[in-house]
């Protein structure tokens, strides 16, 4: 699909610039040589010989200047006063008449129309050509022209359109998607049964889904036009601007339908209405202005509101009732399958080598969003370029994933050997502690090279598959996990080091999630303790209970990572010799692979 391009804007000042200019000309240059058309600057000599001659019909003699016209008062001429006493007998005796009316101005009706008149028409002519070009502009964001109009991007439709197959997974979401495309084809076979359609369909779910991508989608599918606006785009500085903006974009689409409106981030004006006095004016007049439009047309004349958001908890009931979005698609992250299908469809964009591998690239990326794994398959073809290759490799394709998870490779060792044993020593904890609590090979890759991200060093885990439940004993071991490598430097080192910051982050929310929410601890039973908001985004948690309860909540989560903790340095020192070796090779090699440590493992 194209994006009409709007014409390039000139500032107001611009033309204003232009209209003083003109302005200006016409003042300095030709109403002077308007007025001047007909007199002639002459010396005295010839004004003297003139009057000797009777050649004088009127004159008018003032303080600066003599204005005078020969005898057929055709021509007028004009001379500097010189000090001559006998001016006036003289011009007197040779027949010349005073007149104070030889005007040297020209006429007062054209002074006027200059000076006046013109420059009014003037302005009022680019005023005009102003406006027409803001008004075609459908309401360029210029302040005094564009106030309340949608500013929407208008797709139209075409051939390069974004299709279904350009978004690879979210099957359940393409299904759901599909009968709105097969809606907006043949509308007759809905109404006939008397079936309407959800006049609203909210995309939920984490950044980079393809929530916007799917939108396209049904537009590119259905080919009809497709009006895209962003949630922010709509809340402005003045009450009632976004409300009108609402409206404007309604009326477009309806003139347009079918077709489809597109409202990304729709959380920004759609948050729930809070009784709080003083609250956003603004963004409620436009929330308002929204549910009015969306009660006012009917089910099926053809507008069909797509709208995205990652934060479905924070929307206000009134904008979720069946009626206006009332259909949810949810866009989850992609799973193993629909990873390697987004791979797929990107790498067709990139030359790759025949011998790469998709599925291990897609277990490796596991976690990755659909906007990651594209920014992966670029990075790997960038990788290539850099290197001097005309296609990228396998090899590229695993490095940026880590480039992507970590971060550039920092070049210049900084690490001292000392150092550098000690992350040898925590990473192969981590992986030993994991690799005997399941009797599996716990990862895909460590690696002590530092990262531009600040790890100095990492262990890629196996992706284990689609899982949905976890046991309070996965749950456990894998606290155990977090905790071996600080557990490692223990053992061997007897003294420890800030390189565990992140996995005490890690094993604490772990254990508080037991605790507070999967009702896994001694004491609470089945009571949740905290609330996760913002599911997509991180999923902040907000604790609800008594401040005695919240202590014997943290009790029992240092209680559970302690034992964990033990249960890591316990495994790690009966395995105390695999732990040495193991670390020594990684020390030496900076990156194993999975298969290489269950080998040393089990040998
Ligand atoms: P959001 O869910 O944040 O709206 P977008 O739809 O804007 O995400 O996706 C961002 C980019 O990520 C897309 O331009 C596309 O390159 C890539 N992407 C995300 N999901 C998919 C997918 N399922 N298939 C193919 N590409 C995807």
């Amino acid at each position: 699909m194209q994006e009409v391009k709007q014409p390039n804007k000139k500032p107001f000042i611009f033309y204003y610039m232009i209209a003083l200019l003109v302005i200006f000309l016409i003042n300095s240059l030709l109403v002077p040589k308007l007025a001047q058309r007909a007199v002639k600057e002459v010396d005295y000599g010839t004004f003297m010989e003139m009057t000797y001659n009777g050649e004088i019909g009127y004159v008018q003699i003032e303080d600066n200047q003599i204005v005078f016209t020969g005898k057929d008062e055709k021509n007028i001429y004009k001379t500097g006063p010189v000090y001559d006493p006998e001016l006036t007998e003289r011009l007197y005796e040779n027949g010349a008449k005073f007149s104070g009316e030889i005007v040297e101005e020209m006429s007062p009706l054209l002074s006027i129309f200059l000076s006046w008149l013109l420059p009014m028409f003037i302005f009022i002519v680019l005023g005009q050509l102003m406006y027409r070009q803001m008004a075609k502009k459908a309401g360029g964001n210029s302040m005094m022209f564009g106030m309340g109009k949608s500013n929407a991007k208008v797709y139209v439709k075409s051939s390069d359109g974004i299709k279904f197959t350009d978004v690879a997974g979210e099957d359940e979401a393409k299904e759901n998607l599909t009968e709105i495309v097969d809606y907006l084809h043949n509308p007759d076979k809905y109404r006939e049964i008397g079936a309407s359609m959800p006049k609203g369909i909210l995309l939920v779910g984490p950044p980079g889904t393809g929530k916007t991508m799917l939108a396209k989608a049904v537009a590119g599918e259905a080919n009809v036009p497709f009006f895209s606006m962003s949630g922010s785009e709509f809340v402005e500085m003045f009450v009632g601007m976004g409300a009108s903006k609402v409206r404007d974009l309604f009326s477009q689409a309806k003139e347009k339908a079918p077709c489809i409106v597109f409202i990304d981030e729709i959380d920004a004006i759609g948050k729930k209405r809070d009784g709080q006095l003083g609250g956003n004016d603004e963004r409620e007049q436009t929330l308002n202005q929204l549910l009015t439009e969306m009660d006012g047309f009917e089910g099926n004349n053809g507008v069909i509101i797509l709208a995205a958001t990652n934060r479905p908890e924070s929307l206000d009931p009134a904008l979720l009732r069946p009626g206006r979005f009332d259909r949810r698609v949810p866009v989850e992250l992609p799973d193993l399958k629909g990873r390697e299908e987004i791979l797929k469809v990107h790498a067709k964009k990139i030359k790759l080598y025949e011998d790469v591998d998709f599925g291990k690239i897609a277990k490796m990326a596991s976690g990755a969003s659909g906007a990651e794994l594209a920014n992966i398959v670029n990075e790997a073809a960038l990788r290539a370029v850099r290197d001097g290759r005309n296609a990228a490799t396998q090899a590229d394709l695993e490095e940026s994933i880590e480039v992507v998870i970590a971060g550039y490779q920092k070049k210049n060792a900084i690490l001292t050997d000392k150092e550098k044993l000690i992350v040898a020593y925590h990473e192969i904890g981590h992986a030993l502690v994991a690799a005997k609590q399941t009797d599996s090979a716990p990862v895909q890759k460590i690696t002590i090279v530092p990262r531009t991200s600040g790890a100095l060093g990492y262990t890629m885990q196996v992706d284990e598959g689609n899982h949905y439940l976890m046991t309070k004993e996965e749950i456990e071991n894998k606290i155990a996990t977090f905790t071996g490598g600080r557990a490692a430097e223990e053992v061997v080192f007897g003294s420890v080091t800030t390189g565990a910051s992140n996995d005490i982050e890690q094993a604490t929310k772990l254990a508080r999630a037991m605790v507070t929410r999967y009702g896994m601890s001694k004491d609470f039973d089945m009571v949740a303790m905290e609330t996760v908001s913002n599911q997509y985004l991180g999923g902040d948690t907000s604790l609800c209970c008594s401040a005695e309860t919240q202590t014997a909540i943290d009790r029992e989560v240092v209680e559970l990572v302690k034992k964990q903790h033990e249960k890591a340095g316990q495994i790690l020192l009966e395995n105390r010799a695999k732990l040495d070796e193991l670390s020594q090779y990684l020390y030496e090699k900076e990156t194993i692979t999975g298969e290489e440590f269950m080998n040393i493992l089990n040998a």
